[in-house]
């Protein structure tokens, strides 16, 4: 079961305690010990040979990347666009892993109406009062703590073999942009008329995550208003 400590954590990271962060640091433990890997302590650090992909961006992934050290900064965490709740953790080298999925149909059980009810009122129709939107976190936090628990059995869990190598975040080098003097990474730039620009001043979309997942053609979507020195 997941511990006091991971959840406090958790809470400062995500900013909340929630269903399914409860549920990204429960299926990362279950993952971690099909694995005979170590749980990482708060203050631990865990081997860079562990991956954890997940497979959607939402409360889930933040749970995945607390339990397991896994990051987006640290490059050991892949996302990958598939909108799903599960998370995969892979040992480099050893061409196995194990995969946690849990299917959101499961929990119905564990949500009581009235939740449901007001999740609806004030998250989808987004017409709830404060009081119900307070209301609606303290319900919220009690089913996510009952997550901490749930039973391995609610879970899919299957064992995978890694089919492609994942490979480790290469060191690109950096351009200088010849408009507005910054550096990118090299694949990061494009040339026009001979000359080196960044995207943002290329005018240029790339690829972002948001809201609803991977996209492409993103433009910068804000200009420089104001140098600050
Ligand atoms: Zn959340
Ligand atoms: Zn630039």
């Amino acid at each position: 079961m997941v511990n006091a400590e991971l959840l406090k954590l958790a809470e400062r990271f995500h900013g909340h305690i929630c269903p399914f962060l409860v549920l990204g640091l429960r299926a990362s433990e279950i993952a971690f010990e099909k694995l005979g890997l170590i749980k990482p302590g708060v203050y631990e650090t865990i081997s860079e040979d562990i991956v954890a992909i997940v497979e959607a961006n939402n409360c889930f992934a933040d749970g995945v990347q607390i339990a397991t050290g896994c990051t987006l900064g640290n490059n050991s965490l892949v996302y990958i666009d598939l909108g799903k709740n599960a998370v995969t953790i892979l040992k480099r080298y050893s061409g196995k892993g194990i995969r946690v999925y849990i299917d959101a149909e499961r929990l119905d059980k564990y949500i009581p109406r009235e939740a449901r009810e007001l999740f609806h009122k004030v998250v989808i129709e987004r017409r709830g009062s404060r009081e119900e939107a307070e209301k609606l976190n303290e319900i919220w936090r009690e089913i996510g703590l009952k997550m901490a628990t749930l039973p391995e059995e609610e879970f899919k869990i299957t064992e995978v073999e890694v089919t492609e190598e994942i490979e480790r975040a290469p060191i690109f080098e950096s351009i200088r942009c010849s408009r507005c003097g910054e550096l990118a990474m090299s694949t990061r730039v494009v040339y026009i008329e001979g000359k080196p620009y960044c995207l943002t001043c290329a005018g240029m979309g790339t690829n972002a995550v948001i809201g609803r997942g991977i996209v492409t053609g993103v433009r910068t979507p804000y200009r420089i208003s104001k140098v600050e020195k």
